[in-house]
């Protein structure tokens, strides 16, 4: 089979979102599939909805596309504040979307009108990661100006979280959250269908909860793929972290020393390399780079070291392993090489355990 390929358990896939969905369940929390990381992937949706989620998320038009055209029964959602230029293709392709500015509404608004459709919209608020969010200051005008648009539904309110600023999504947090939805309620006298307090960051929160409060939705993606939560990173019990595997295939392999000889200059990529001296060792040379791969997220399954990259090549050290050419290296990736992998043409998809 050819190389490089990733491989995609679908049976640990739908385990995983089977159990979230579950756990969060219990206190009363849906969630939403985010399918950004795997490009709209409609193997993997599919698995999603099969697993009991009937809403799907991803941030942009062309997975929405792909997996509405995949022929895919469930919800929509655009995570992504819309783009302006793309406003009618987002009442087009989406039921629901995510929106932090008001004239950004207004134009879904006048889409929406000229498709006789109803859009929903979430209106995200800026809880301190510094990502998109309206100051809660100005919540109430907000809601107020959208709610006098023709096509457009009032949905729920959200936030996001340890994304750009890494802030953690606390009991404070969702309390003030909650807060905010039942301040909006109440003053304009209607119920909010979500109340979506955050990501797979929200994982300790939920835990350590006693309260949930109005929070009724969250939207998860790395937990569902790699089995983790995201602010340290540890696996969540009862998940699989191995869900996906990057293979490589060994395209040289030759003992020679572990620091270059000559006059050091720069690399590929402008840096001047600094090696350790580990004597002489079996390199071995992988068919794949940072073409394919974000090189620095990809952990090996077998005791070799990743000594570098380049646009096309990996070194490894293949220690006490005898690498031959034409073996296959297996890798598990974090999110950031996940999102390169599906989104590079050059690495074949593969699914395994599809029942
Ligand atoms: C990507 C994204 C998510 C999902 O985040 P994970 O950490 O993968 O669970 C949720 N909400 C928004 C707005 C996002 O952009």
């Amino acid at each position: 089979m050819t190389t490089p390929r990733i491989e995609m358990d679908i049976g640990k896939i739908s385990h995983n979102a089977k159990t979230l969905n579950e756990l969060y369940g219990s206190k009363g929390i849906s969630v939403i599939g985010v399918t950004k990381v795997i490009c709209g992937d409609p193997t993997i949706a599919t698995a999603l909805v099969k697993s009991g989620m009937n809403i799907l998320a991803d941030s942009r038009i062309a997975n929405i596309r792909r997996m509405r055209e995949a022929g895919i029964q469930a919800r929509f959602l655009l995570l992504r504040t819309p783009v302006p230029s793309q406003a009618e293709s987002v009442v087009k392709y989406a039921d629901i979307s995510l929106n932090s500015e008001l004239s950004v509404v207004k134009s879904l608004s006048k889409f929406a009108l000229s498709n006789n459709i109803t859009h929903k919209i979430i209106l995200m608020v800026e809880l301190g990661d510094l990502r998109e969010g309206l100051m809660p200051s100005d919540l109430e005008d907000t809601v107020k100006g959208v709610m006098s648009l023709k096509g457009i539904e009032l949905a729920g309110i959200g936030t996001n979280l340890a994304c750009f600023g890494g802030i953690k999504p606390d009991e404070e947090k969702m309390r003030y959250l909650s807060s905010l939805a039942g301040d909006i309620e109440e003053r304009f006298g209607l119920k909010l269908e979500f109340v979506s307090g955050g990501n797979s960051a929200n994982y300790s929160w939920f835990m350590s909860t006693e309260d949930v409060g109005r929070i009724n939705n969250l939207r998860l993606g790395e937990s569902i793929y790699l089995g983790c939560e995201t602010l340290y990173r540890k696996p969540i019990p009862g998940l699989y972290t191995d869900a996906f595997a990057l293979i490589a295939e060994v395209i040289e392999s030759k003992i020679k020393p572990s620091v270059p000889y000559g006059e050091v200059c720069q690399d590929a990529f402008g840096n001047v390399p600094e090696f350790q001296d580990r004597g002489q060792i079996r390199r071995a040379i992988l068919g794949v780079g940072l073409q394919d791969v974000l090189v620095s997220g990809l952990t090996p399954r077998s005791d070799v070291d990743i000594l570098g990259a380049s646009s096309d090549h990996i070194i490894l050290d293949a220690k006490q392993i005898d690498l031959k050419v034409g073996d296959e290296v297996v890798f598990n990736l974090n999110y950031g090489a996940l999102l390169s992998v599906m989104t590079s043409p050059y690495v074949r998809k593969k699914y395994v355990n599809n029942p």
